[in-house]
């Protein structure tokens, strides 16, 4: 495409950034067809071209409306388009920038910025958040339908083992992922100390950023990134672990950008480079390790077979590209994963989407949950704590990480 951009932007690393990659789309449309909002909306603008478009045009210097920030506040950054595009069009970096620029021209209402202010001081403080689930919890049953769902049961953590092995990783606790499902990293512990490696969750260390970044507070998003850093690299440059886990799969994406996102910081880029470099998802991790989860599996004998349907998140599948790894793990351990429509689609959970865009969320979660629950599943199970609990707030079946699942079949 060509582009011709503005003096304001022309020659920042942001306005580089979006002119290679605003020159790679041909405008060939291939991507509309899979972004979840021009399915429900119908609206070009509301699709991934569109979009582009839309941002082009702010970037070539034309003043951007409010519809010009309606239609980017829809997009659920779920980066299927990216997915599907033969280009190679990195979508997600260029509307990052795209509402940057917007976000600082068209000025939003006071309730607006309030909400957004909240959310930002707010989900990222993991005690402040904690508290807040607690007292929530407490008055569950005379909360309101929607508060409600925002409050999620929570299963026993069981036992974290003792760091006794010699290969040691670390692992991110994050912000809403302690009080919102504190049993996934205590699984994931005795999932990878079975493996042979101990888990271990570093004081210092928070939300991985991508709730600010996300919500246009990007330099408060670099900042987590570098407390983060911070908190991990002791233990990094003392060669004392392999890598840094992540069981939430939209923290993982955000941990696997530090290094892009801190390359013109003089003091973190090389740090925020290896991080980026050591960062996994959990289910890489234990996939390198198939041959003695295989070994393990078969002691224990054959798996239930009991049914289940995963949910693929957005930042598994289309962040980090991640695909059918949690299905063949799961398969492994003897659990009948079941075929699901549409699985590239997301569920409109999206960080902070299913609050800022409650009515577009709940029919993406609906359908989600029609295409999981088609085959009878007795559970669900997804990869990512966002989802899981967007999922839950409708389900008629539990809803579980598949470590989860994992750790069961293991006990
Ligand atoms: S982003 Fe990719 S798929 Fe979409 S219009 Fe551009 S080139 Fe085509
Ligand atoms: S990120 Fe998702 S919602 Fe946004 S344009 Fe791409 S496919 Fe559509």
């Amino acid at each position: 495409m060509q582009t011709n951009l503005a003096d304001f932007i022309k020659d920042t690393p942001q306005g580089i950034e979006a002119e290679r990659i605003l020159r790679a789309c041909v405008h060939c449309g291939f991507c509309t067809a899979t972004c979840p909002t021009y399915q429900l909306l119908g609206d070009e603008l509301d699709g991934p071209r569109g979009r582009i478009y839309l941002i082009k045009q702010v970037l070539e210097g034309r003043e951007p409306s409010e519809s010009t920030r309606m239609h980017l506040d829809r997009c659920l950054t779920c980066r299927s388009c990216e997915s599907t595009c033969p280009s190679g069009v990195q979508y997600g970096r260029l509307v990052d920038i795209g509402r940057h620029v917007v976000e600082a021209r068209v000025p939003r209402s006071g309730a607006e910025r309030l909400t957004r202010w909240v959310l930002r001081e707010f989900v990222p403080r993991a005690g402040l958040f904690g508290l807040s689930m607690k007292a929530g919890r407490m008055v569950r049953p005379l909360l309101p339908g929607a508060l409600k769902s925002k409050v999620p049961n929570v299963r026993p953590t069981g036992q974290w083992p003792a760091p006794k092995r010699a290969r040691k990783w670390i692992a991110l606790a994050g912000c809403a992922q302690p009080s919102m499902a504190p049993s996934v990293n205590p699984s994931a512990a005795r999932v990878l100390d079975a493996l042979g490696i101990s888990l271990q969750e570093m004081p210092g260390a928070g939300c991985c950023g991508a709730v600010r970044y996300h919500l246009n507070d990007q330099e408060g998003g670099l900042d987590d990134a570098r407390r983060n850093i911070d908190a991990w690299w002791p233990a990094i440059a003392a060669g004392e672990v392999e890598g840094i886990l992540m069981t939430a799969s939209g923290c993982g994406v955000q941990v696997r950008e530090y290094g892009h996102m801190l390359a013109g910081d003089e003091a973190y880029a090389e740090k925020a480079r290896r991080v980026s470099e050591m960062t996994q998802d959990v289910s890489q991790l234990v996939l390198r390790e198939a041959k003695v989860l295989r070994a393990l599996l078969e002691q224990r004998g054959p798996g239930s077979g009991e049914r289940i349907a995963f949910h693929a998140p957005c930042t598994l599948q289309h962040g980090q590209k991640i695909r059918g790894v949690v299905e063949g793990l799961l398969a492994a351990a003897g659990y009948e994963v079941l075929p699901v429509a549409d699985a590239h689609l997301c569920c409109g959970s999206a960080g902070t989407y299913s609050l800022l865009q409650p009515e577009l969320s709940l029919q993406l979660r609906d359908n989600k949950l029609a295409a999981l629950g088609a085959g009878g599943p007795s559970r669900i199970a997804s990869a990512n704590v966002g989802c899981m609990t967007h999922l839950e707030s409708g389900a008629q079946v539990p809803v579980v990480h598949w470590i989860e699942l994992l750790d069961e079949r293991l006990a």
